[in-house]
């Protein structure tokens, strides 16, 4: 089997060859902390995150590196609303993060840098800059002049002379070129600083992740992801500071996701159309969700609709179902075990640029496919169950017992306990006089309320679905 990427710098899809033999050095843009997280940004989180879990899976040693931008203008502006410092907005919401991404599965990367413990690096690296020529200063603020690095433009496909300044750059005339962006920040009252030999300031955005990824993953290395919108000129603006500085390619592989849209407009902080991890994961179950946002493939827009959302807790309900169904070999797994055709074949569209879409829809075939052969007869599918398995440790899903996933949604169901059991009495009583209508229209009637029965030989058993 041989793993393809797409790779957003040469915009093709190309077999997968880390610098290493076995190794993978993966570098994700992580989240600037002062706000609360979102479902666009849960979507990045995910995917990097089966990114990183499949690679595993797969034998690969990863090292998987995601900062926390915690100084930043966002941060600052937000600290004045709230009448708090940066470093008390910053921790805040990096504790709110952990707790979104637990909630949701999200396994922590390696190494987690953070801006502000990294600050003798940046200034080294800026430094750097300034002594190839690449860098300049202006009245304590440092700029990285774009036009001296002549492959400016190359992951975004933009070229300097088409650009115009002012849309996505301030203009400020002290620059040589209106796109030149600031390395360091000069200090100005009540903002975070750090000392410089170009004086009291603070690190631009660009230059921390250029600093810390040369710092855990070396000159080079294989992979980079984050959202398509950081493709410029965030990342455009890292590759030209690593590259100038190192004099070496930065990153072989660019990896970038879509977005999640609302109404066919991007789900954002600013446009206010944004549901955020913690009410999302109070509303749906979070397998589900994950469900939901990997069930497109990584690089194309997600509509978010509940209609989404609820079709993917049906689809979650079928998996546990089945779980629940073949108890008895979920016993007797262990990882190790002998891999099978379902494994291979959901392997087989990952490895074709990470394609969870079809993988998910793979994992349904082969669920719709051993429920039906169960229903014919009786069978050991150890081996499937354990394929299964895997491929929900892929995903990221089965945390749970089915027995305790159920539980959870009759728990969580707004139609009462008493009522559903009184009602299961009922139809046994019915059943047993023989008044088979009665005991139909009671079991129609529990179907609506999306409960099914199991008749067993000790009792009937319910259950959502
Ligand atoms: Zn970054």
């Amino acid at each position: 089997m041989t793993l393809r990427i797409y790779n957003s710098l040469t915009k093709t899809k190309e077999i997968f060859k880390p610098i290493q033999e076995g190794k993978v050095g993966i570098y994700v843009c992580g989240p600037t902390v002062y706000d609360s997280a979102h479902m666009g940004h849960a979507r990045s989180l995910v995917v990097f995150d089966v990114i990183v879990r499949f690679l595993r899976t797969i034998g690969f040693d990863v090292t998987y590196v995601r900062n926390f931008t915690d100084v930043d203008d966002k941060i600052i502006n937000r600290s004045k609303e709230l009448s708090i410092s940066s470093k008390e907005v910053s921790e805040k919401y990096i504790e709110e993060f952990y707790k979104d991404t637990e909630s949701l599965n999200i396994k922590r990367a390696d190494i987690e840098p953070k801006a502000t413990e990294h600050i003798v690096e940046i200034i080294n690296f800026v430094s750097k800059l300034i002594q190839k020529g690449y860098a300049y200063v202006i009245d304590g603020d440092v700029y990285y002049s774009v036009e001296l690095f002549k492959k400016y433009g190359s992951l975004s496909g933009r070229k300097l002379d088409d650009m115009e300044a002012g849309a996505r750059v301030d203009i400020d005339n002290r620059k040589r070129n209106p796109f030149d962006f600031a390395l360091w920040k000069s200090a100005k009252p009540d903002e975070p600083s750090w000392d410089s030999p170009w004086g009291k300031g603070r690190p631009g955005w660009h230059i921390e992740c250029s600093a810390m990824s040369v710092k855990y993953l070396g000159e080079s290395f294989d992979i980079h992801g984050g959202g398509k919108d950081l493709i410029f000129p965030h990342h455009e603006n890292e590759i030209a500071q690593s590259e100038a500085a190192n004099n070496k390619p930065f990153v072989t592989y660019w990896i970038h996701n879509g977005f999640v849209n609302i109404n066919s407009e991007k789900m954002s902080k600013s446009l206010g159309n944004f549901l955020t991890i913690k009410d999302a994961v109070k509303k749906y179950h979070p397998e589900a969700i994950r469900l939901f946002l990997l069930s497109s493939h990584y690089r194309s827009p997600i509509d978010f609709t509940e209609k989404g959302l609820e079709e993917a807790t049906v689809n979650l309900d079928r998996l546990y179902g089945f779980l629940e169904r073949v108890k008895n070999s979920l016993k007797t797994y262990n990882e190790k075990h002998e891999i099978g055709d379902i494994w291979n074949k959901f392997c087989l569209e990952m490895d074709d640029d990470f394609n969870t879409a079809r993988g998910i829809s793979a994992l349904f075939d082969a669920v719709r496919n051993l429920n039906r052969l169960m229903d014919q007869n009786t069978f050991n599918i150890d081996l499937e169950v354990s394929d299964i398995l895997k491929i929900g440790n892929v995903i990221g899903l089965f945390n749970e017992s089915p027995e305790s996933y159920f539980e959870k949604k009759r728990e969580k169901a707004t139609v009462s306990h008493e009522i559903i059991d009184k009602l299961v009495s009922e139809r046994n009583l019915a059943r047993k006089s023989k008044d088979w209508k009665k005991a139909d229209e009671i079991r129609k009637k529990l179907s609506d309320m999306n409960i099914v029965l199991e008749d067993r030989s000790n009792g009937t058993i319910w259950k959502f679905v």
